[in-house]
């Protein structure tokens, strides 16, 4: 045991710690009301837009908006990855969630449809309940029920005069034992007065089955019975040996698992290829008889799709057709694009999305940061990177988020604070700030150089009228 926790304390120690964009998002911070909190589990401001998303997240969880659709549109690097983020880590373990980017869908290897299909999927639970053999030498807590007639062998008075059953309650941590106290229990429940939840046990030595007592709560009071007790319901004289285990999975680990190319270790590389349509329908079948007969239930979970404007007309169509199904997933679409083309057509409307599927959207924007908000935001960024930063620095990125852009202000704290550790600093200060902010051009004044000095690069051509589109 004791081996055990100090692997498990060195293999936390040794674990190496990434930061990713979002790694400081761990919510959508809304309080019981599902009012967004005005800096809460990572997340700032933007409170329409959270409050919105918490609302989303309450059909969710709830499971009423299957099939339905969001749209969280917005100018760049307004925290609309944020929100989805926030939404996930808000849905807890059990709820899939998966998340592509809309490009990421066009490969040589899967059309793009098997890779839209391959994506929903990922998005679709299965919890299903299996019974399981209870393993020899585990603790395990036995119910027994039986009849109780009122005023008969002294049951709890509540179930007497409900008529109903009266339940007996022993432990044991063998098998033998359970079938072997199973007839003893029997014979004693003539012999002894028991009630409801009473405790028995059995000396093995002398055969002999004993009223332990009352289970007053759980069984603690009884010495054998461990922390991880589990319950078996027996009817009346015979005593199961059943336990139920639930797992959950995803759709498309099913299918990749029952794919006869596919092996189930292309689920740790990814490399799954198209998976043939009948294997899909064979367990969409399965799938159903399971939940016929109560053993499976589905857990819709969230699709994430980034860059939504890059999807095309038959993605498009495909998506419509996709959320009509009853087991469709909640799909969550971002975009920061105005009115541009729909890939795949000459038309142009509102984020390149076509206006049918648009129509399906409950749509969120998403709002420019305040100047607090970014500073705000900038704060939670070092406290997450572990770089300390001195009250002036902080003044100055502020003022160079609020001026270029709230993404260009967090790339630059890890850089100032490899410039601190150059000269041998220990807080960032303006300096370093303006250090990497002269190393490292922001858009605005890369675009300027560029103008300058265009005359100068290959290719350049005068832009055309739909270049520069965001
Ligand atoms: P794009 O349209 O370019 O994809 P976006 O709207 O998805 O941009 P994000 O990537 O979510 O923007 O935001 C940029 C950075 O700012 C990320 O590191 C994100 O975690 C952080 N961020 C954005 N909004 C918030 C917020 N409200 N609270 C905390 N962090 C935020």
């Amino acid at each position: 045991m004791a081996e055990l926790k100090r692997l498990s304390e060195s293999r936390d120690l040794t674990r190496i710690e990434r930061i990713g964009a979002h790694s400081h998002i761990r919510g959508l911070g809304l309080d019981s009301s599902l009012e967004a909190r005005d800096a809460s589990e990572g997340m700032v401001g933007q409170l329409p837009a959270r409050r919105a998303a918490g609302l989303i997240l309450q059909l969710i969880r709830q499971g009423k908006i299957a099939g339905r659709a969001v749209l969280l549109a917005g100018q760049p690097g307004t925290g609309k990855t944020a929100l989805a983020m926030g939404i996930a880590k808000s849905l807890g373990a059990e709820t899939p969630f998966a998340s592509v980017a809309a490009s990421e869908l066009f490969s040589l290897d899967l059309s793009k449809t098997e890779a839209l299909t391959q994506a929903f999927r990922r998005a679709i639970g299965v919890r299903i309940k299996e019974e399981a053999e209870i393993i020899e030498g585990e603790v395990i807590e036995i119910s027994i029920d039986r009849p109780v007639s009122a005023g008969g062998s002294g049951a709890s008075s509540g179930a007497a005069a409900a008529g109903k059953t009266g339940r007996l309650t022993l432990k044991t941590t063998d098998m033998e034992t359970v079938y072997e106290l199973g007839g003893k229990m029997i014979e004693a429940l003539g012999k002894e007065k028991v009630q409801s939840g009473d405790v028995i046990a059995l000396d093995k030595a002398s055969g002999k089955v004993t009223k332990l007592g009352r289970s007053i709560g759980r069984s603690r009071d009884y010495d054998a019975v461990g922390a991880h007790t589990k319950f078996v319901k027996c009817p009346e004289g015979e005593l199961q040996k059943r336990k139920e285990v639930v797992h959950c999975v995803t759709l498309h680990e099913i299918d990749v698992i029952n794919s006869r190319t596919q092996g189930f270790l292309a689920l740790f590389t990814g490399d799954t290829g198209e998976i043939r349509a009948e294997v899909r329908e064979q367990i969409d079948t399965k799938v159903a008889e399971w939940r016929e007969e109560g053993k499976a239930e589905i857990v819709p979970g969230v699709l994430f799709i980034d860059e939504v404007h890059m999807l095309d007309i038959e993605c498009f169509s495909f998506l419509n057709r996709a959320l009509e199904n009853d087991m469709a997933p909640i799909l969550v679409i971002a975009t920061n694009r105005g009115i541009t083309t729909i890939c795949g057509t000459n038309y142009r409307s509102p984020h390149g999305i076509p206006s049918d599927f648009l129509d399906r959207l409950l749509i969120i924007t998403t709002q420019p940061y305040t100047e607090d908000d970014i500073r705000k935001i900038l704060d939670i960024r070092c406290e997450e990177e572990d770089v300390e930063m001195s009250v002036d620095a902080k003044v100055l990125l502020t003022k160079i988020g609020t001026e270029t852009s709230l993404r260009y202000a967090i790339h630059l704290i890890t850089s100032a604070a490899l410039a601190c550790q150059k000269r041998k600093g220990k807080v960032v200060e303006m300096e370093d700030i303006s250090r990497v902010y002269q190393l490292f051009l922001d858009v605005k004044r890369s675009t300027q150089y560029l103008m300058e000095y265009q005359s100068q690069y290959m290719f350049s051509e005068i832009p055309g009228e739909d270049d520069g589109e965001d």
